[in-house]
């Protein structure tokens, strides 16, 4: 950014330019970057090439959205616009969702913030004591539904065989790997939870 052309003591251009921020050098016979169209003898053009590529040296990542600057390495939008993304889709979700009272729910709860309460009572409990950094009490969370887990016995053991030794396992040995890995789990098997956004407790809803 802030480019600018070294020149000769006497003033004669010298087709070299530089970062006006970091100073980095740059001239059409150091860039690897050298467009096919322009040919060895337009000596305008390559100036015109080398110009851009240290006008983009240290400038400021922009971001799609609102044009402004953006500092974020890994987004293309920048940080208050990614806010303002998520919050129209929390909106949009919320709008779509089944609004439940307290009392249709019984189960656990996930604040829009991603904070997990075991059920409204914890909830509650969490806002009866929380400090005002805890946040604040949103207007309603999310219902959520069991995930039941499996890690697929059957395949990491055909992983982790040699081919010949898969062969040896029969349909009939797989199948009881299936039902030893099904009764496993319904023994020892815990149970976690992902959010139902098609369920919304609404906290201040007239019951
Ligand atoms: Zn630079
Ligand atoms: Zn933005």
């Amino acid at each position: 950014m802030d480019a600018y052309e070294l020149l000769k003591p006497g003033g004669a251009k010298t087709g070299v330019f530089a970062c006006g921020k970091c100073g980095l050098l740059r001239s059409w016979n150091n860039t690897t970057a050298k467009p096919a169209n322009i040919p060895p003898e337009d000596h305008a053009a390559q100036d015109g090439h080398i110009r851009t590529e240290a006008e983009r040296c240290c400038r400021p990542k922009v971001c799609t959205d609102c044009g402004g600057v953006n500092e974020s390495k890994s987004w293309t939008i920048c940080e208050p616009c990614r806010v303002k993304h998520d919050t129209r889709r929390e909106r949009a979700r919320f709008e779509k969702a089944r609004h439940l009272t307290p009392a249709e729910y019984g189960g656990p709860v996930m604040e829009p913030n991603d904070r997990f309460h075991m059920d409204l009572g914890a909830f509650e409990d969490h806002y009866a004591d929380a400090d005002p950094e805890d946040g604040t009490r949103p207007e309603y969370v999310w219902a959520c539904r069991p995930v039941k887990f499996c890690i697929d016995l059957r395949g990491h053991v055909l992983d982790h065989v040699h081919e010949d030794a898969a062969d040896q396992i029969d349909e009939a040995g797989l199948k009881e790997l299936d039902a030893f890995e099904k009764q496993w789990w319904e023994k020892y098997g815990v149970e976690s939870w992902e959010i139902d956004y098609s369920r919304a407790v609404v906290l201040n809803a007239k019951e």
